[in-house]
């Protein structure tokens, strides 16, 4: 069964004619008047719609955009709870501190599976609806092993990219005891998590771990098969991306306060990156944590003139960030953090997909998985030009119109 997707007024493909397909999403690239057929849930040919070959089945487009879907590479999805009044509280001036998370970690543990499920289950929607087709999801509210165990294995049931976050912050009953908490999170709660889990990541923050404590968690993961990944100088300057960097850490996300050594060593990172894609460590930029945190956003420009390559994700969680919506990390991305609308929808989609080491996604080059989304308007610009608008018409998930 295959379907054309027809009279795309612009198609979004971050690749060139003849990309090969392994190498990953390449620059961003558009064509207009286009179209695109799926043939068993992936890419199969794209080009003007004029010359367009047939297929089984076909969707008109009426001048639409049309983008890969975006790819959202942090998101903590397994949790109970919600935290609003925390929320009102900040922007009545209380400060963001990490241990608010303390809260949602006991709201959790309480939660039967069902909860859960269903909480995780809403929010997978809503990411869906506004154009997310894949999405990563971390463990870090159980913080005892069959609590993350639980939470992996629910993660687990709606995305491979499940990421074992363990080292969250060290929960209330390890108060005084860090020593003890890390030898739980290296030894049996990591051996519990880590066959349902691709990833590792670690809170390296004041008030969470320090550098020696993540590169530890780091290893740990390392040595039980899951990649790296690493929540860095997001509430000030610290270690993490140069923890980040010397794990090989796909990518170091926040980055909200960098120095210059940080910057060279992710611009440094991706230099050698050739053949299968990309290897270096991304700069995943969370610009909703910035908005709802108030907090000043990261310095973009700074990381781009750099070489740095720039992911953009929501960093969905009841607590410093509570929005599932990819469209609007583009819209802040470009009226506050300066990006071009094009370089927003690239970090948005390609920079999500480095960011999870996936050459599958985030692009439409040919024989790419057929993840994409048809915006009510003309082109990719709309998602910034008409910002809390929604304007995602249809999604398309391996190939299946699924919204
Ligand atoms: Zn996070």
């Amino acid at each position: 069964m295959s379907t054309l997707i027809t009279n795309i007024g612009e198609l979004v493909t971050n690749a060139a004619p003849g990309d090969d397909p392994g190498h990953g999403p390449g620059s961003f690239a558009a064509q207009a008047g286009a179209a695109l057929v799926i043939d068993q849930g992936r890419v199969a040919w794209t080009g003007p719609a004029a010359q367009a070959p047939a297929a089984d089945d076909a969707v008109d487009c009426a001048g639409g955009a049309v983008l890969p879907g975006f790819v959202d590479s942090h998101a903590h999805l397994v949790f109970a709870g919600e935290r609003s009044a925390e929320f009102a509280a900040r922007m009545a001036g209380t400060p963001y501190q990490a241990g608010g998370i303390r809260s949602t970690v006991a709201a959790t543990r309480a939660a039967p599976d069902q909860v859960l499920r269903a909480n995780l289950a809403r929010l997978n929607r809503e990411m869906l609806a506004q154009g997310t087709t894949t999405a990563e999801c971390k463990s870090g509210y159980g913080l005892t092993v069959a609590d993350e165990a639980r939470a992996v294995a629910l993660a687990a049931e709606v995305t491979p990219e499940v990421t074992f976050l363990g080292a969250h912050v060290v929960p209330p009953e390890y108060d005084g005891d860090r020593a003890g908490y890390l030898d739980l999170v290296c030894g049996p709660m990591l051996s519990a998590c880590a066959p349902q889990a691709r990833w590792v990541d670690v809170f390296c923050e004041r008030g969470a771990f320090d550098a020696d404590e993540a590169s530890a968690v780091l290893a740990a993961g390392r040595a039980a098969g899951l990649l790296p990944r690493v929540h860095a100088n997001q509430l000030g300057p610290g270690p993490g991306v140069q923890v980040a960097v010397a794990a090989g850490a796909a990518s170091a996300d926040h980055c909200t306060y960098l120095g210059d050594a940080d910057v060279d060593a992710l611009a440094a990172s991706g230099t050698g990156s050739s053949g299968t894609g990309f290897s270096g460590t991304v700069a995943t930029l969370l610009p909703g944590v910035e908005f709802s945190t108030r907090q000043p956003y990261p310095d973009a420009r700074r990381l781009l003139e750099a070489g740095v390559t720039v992911a953009l994700a929501t960093d969905c969680n009841p607590g410093s960030c509570f929005t599932s919506s990819m469209p609007l990390c583009v819209a802040l991305a470009v009226r506050e953090m300066r990006l071009t609308t094009q370089e927003a929808v690239w970090a948005a989609t390609a920079g999500g997909a480095r960011a999870l080491r996936r050459t599958d996604v985030g692009h439409l080059g040919v024989g790419a998985r057929a993840d994409l989304m048809l915006l009510d308007g003309p082109s990719h610009t709309y998602l910034a030009y008409r910002p809390g608008v929604p304007l995602v018409r249809a999604v398309w998930q391996a190939g299946q119109l699924i919204a």
